[in-house]
């Protein structure tokens, strides 16, 4: 247990069978990268990538470099995408060494790669990242041939994927089926760009969870499961059409520090858990006692909630306020869309408490 009165805990089993569930849809040549960004979603990214690569786990992706060279810090060898990219920022050495693989969409970028990668006598591996309709950083389809022309003679740089990113794979209309397909065939179009350059096609990725759920025909070498891996379906998504069941890894928790007096009727308990802690203000209920306790207030750094009646409650009763307690739950996308905001967003507000986790490789309860 923790010391702290504002916690997250976090089931690094259940992401493990988050994950055996996402790779039962992929053919068997597909592989999976699994998505660790901002701290694995909030979750923890050392615990969580440690997991997935004991769950067979193919790559995975970190949004920056220094995400990147924390989890090598950390023992994680496999291989690891940063899907930021930019100019020349001098980093290009360290991840090289570190044998990280970068996100390239300049020829700049790859010959600074191509650099460092000769002087440390390693391959500098990298995947070029096509823009095809996202409104993202990317190379566009029509440039790839140029691009590909000006790597030909770089012997360190390493081509060893190429890949881009839908936008509007998570909503199920004819007018984004057809925005989803046309940015498939983009993307395939600087796909057959590849395959005269004589150096062997780039491992080529486009799925993002959307469309690991939605779209099995554009799974192509590889796909690259975000929110899925934790349990939170893509927005849109239709519960009576559900492939798979996954499970939200992820509870919020903390305990009443006061029960005070009466209110308008109602008796309050003091949380100590606020918006610092991530609390948006429009949460409206937490549970309590198994039951549901609504919020009257949220200040910067604790909440009063009125207590059910008929509950008896004293201070140290353990609250949820992302989670399962007795027979109910409060799943971290009802709180977003209390928030009007996107599940990602509060689960990552949570990523700087204190985490303790369950099952995995770690031992039981340890602390982050
Ligand atoms: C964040 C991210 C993903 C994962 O997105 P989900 O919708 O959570 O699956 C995939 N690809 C790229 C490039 C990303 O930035």
């Amino acid at each position: 247990m923790t010391q702290s009165l504002v916690w997250a805990e976090v089931d690094l089993d259940i992401i493990a069978a988050n994950f055996r569930h996402i790779k039962r849809l992929l053919r068997g040549s597909t592989k999976l990268l699994a998505v660790v960004k901002a701290d694995a979603y909030g979750h923890g990214a050392l615990p969580v990538a440690r997991t997935l690569a004991k769950a067979g786990a193919d790559y995975l992706a970190v949004a920056t470099a220094d995400e990147a060279l924390a989890l090598r810090e950390g023992g994680i060898e496999l291989p690891i995408l940063v899907l930021n990219t930019g100019l020349p920022d001098g980093q290009e050495e360290v991840l090289v060494r570190r044998d990280i693989t970068q996100t390239v969409c300049t020829p700049e970028l790859a010959a600074a790669i191509d650099r460092a990668a000769r002087r440390l006598q390693k391959r500098g591996l990298a995947h070029l990242k096509v823009e095809t309709g996202m409104g993202r950083l990317g190379i566009g389809v029509e440039e790839v041939p140029a691009f590909l022309r000006a790597v030909a003679s770089l012997r360190g740089f390493y081509l060893e994927g190429i890949y881009s990113h839908f936008a509007v794979a998570d909503e199920d209309t004819p007018f984004h089926n057809r925005y989803t397909l046309e940015q498939y065939n983009r993307f395939l179009e600087a796909l057959a760009s590849c395959s005269n350059t004589g150096r062997g096609r780039p491992l080529a990725h486009i799925a993002n969870s959307a469309a690991i759920l939605n779209y099995p025909q554009y799974h192509l070498d590889m796909v690259r499961a975000g929110c899925i891996i934790y349990g939170f379906y893509p927005r849109g998504d239709d519960k009576e059409r559900r492939l798979i069941e996954l499970l939200p890894a992820l509870s919020w928790k903390t305990v009443v520090v006061q029960v005070g007096g009466v209110t308008e009727g109602k008796r309050m308990a003091l949380l100590p858990v606020g918006r610092s802690h991530g609390l948006p203000p429009a949460a409206r209920e937490v549970l309590l006692a198994g039951r549901r306790a609504a919020v009257v207030k949220v200040e910067l750094d604790h909440c009063e909630v009125a207590v059910p009646e008929n509950v008896e409650i004293a201070p140290g009763a353990e609250v949820v306020l992302i989670g399962r307690q007795g027979e109910d739950e409060i799943s971290a996308e009802e709180v977003a869309g209390w928030a009007g905001t996107i599940t990602e967003e509060i689960t990552c507000r949570l990523g700087n408490l204190p985490h303790v986790f369950k099952g995995g490789s770690g031992a039981e309860g340890s602390l982050y």
